[in-house]
């Protein structure tokens, strides 16, 4: 039997539902054609892409601890097994060998880069924002109550969740009284 990868793609995703629910599904075609392909005996998670606001779903191949590969879901209606050169790029997020797993500091002037520990980082950005915060903050403008700070902006990218943008609008919003927030809706 012949079966396209997009074809193994749907039966693989039926057969892990399949043994989540005991259902009986033949797995001869699957194995059959998974000895050409990578993700030969991997087991999948079923994930979503972090790239846009699209939210297509992936399935997340892995062995022995291993991220294998990362493909389109054929049970999401959103992408039907299909992905974007981004969505399909996403296995890299993880495995590229130029992703930077340090914080990396330029210091104004310099031509040089230095690895700082997380702490020392977080501090330092929290130190900047503090003192520019308390620069442009307007308390009150002809007599009327603002509690506003205009010389911060903030944009955020699709790979925030909802969660996290909630986060995001609680602290400079209401912690700091920033009126510039932007962010890519996420689903
Ligand atoms: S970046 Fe591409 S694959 Fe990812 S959610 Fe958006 S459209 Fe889908």
């Amino acid at each position: 039997m012949s079966l396209s990868r997009r074809d193994f793609l749907k039966v693989s995703g039926a057969t892990a539902a399949g043994v989540a629910t005991g259902a009986g599904v033949d797995l001869a075609p699957v194995e059959a054609a998974a000895t050409s392909l990578k993700i030969k005996e991997a087991k999948a998670f079923a994930g979503v892409c972090p790239y846009c606001a699209v939210g297509c779903g992936q399935l997340i191949f892995h062995r022995d601890g291993k991220l294998i590969s990362i493909e389109g879901d054929p049970a999401s209606p959103l992408n039907d097994g299909h992905l974007c050169p981004k969505g399909a790029a996403s296995f890299e997020l993880l495995t590229h060998a130029a992703r930077q797993t340090r914080v990396r500091y330029r210091a104004p002037h310099s031509d040089d880069w230095q690895d700082l520990d997380l702490e020392t980082a977080m501090d330092m950005v929290a130190d900047r924002v503090w003192t520019t915060r308390e620069r442009g903050f307007v308390a009150e403008r002809g007599g009327m109550t603002l509690m506003q700070c205009a010389n911060i902006a903030h944009l955020g990218g699709a790979t925030l969740d909802n969660e996290e943008n909630y986060l995001i609008k609680k602290l400079f919003a209401g912690g700091l009284g920033i009126v510039a927030i932007s962010n890519q809706a996420r689903i």
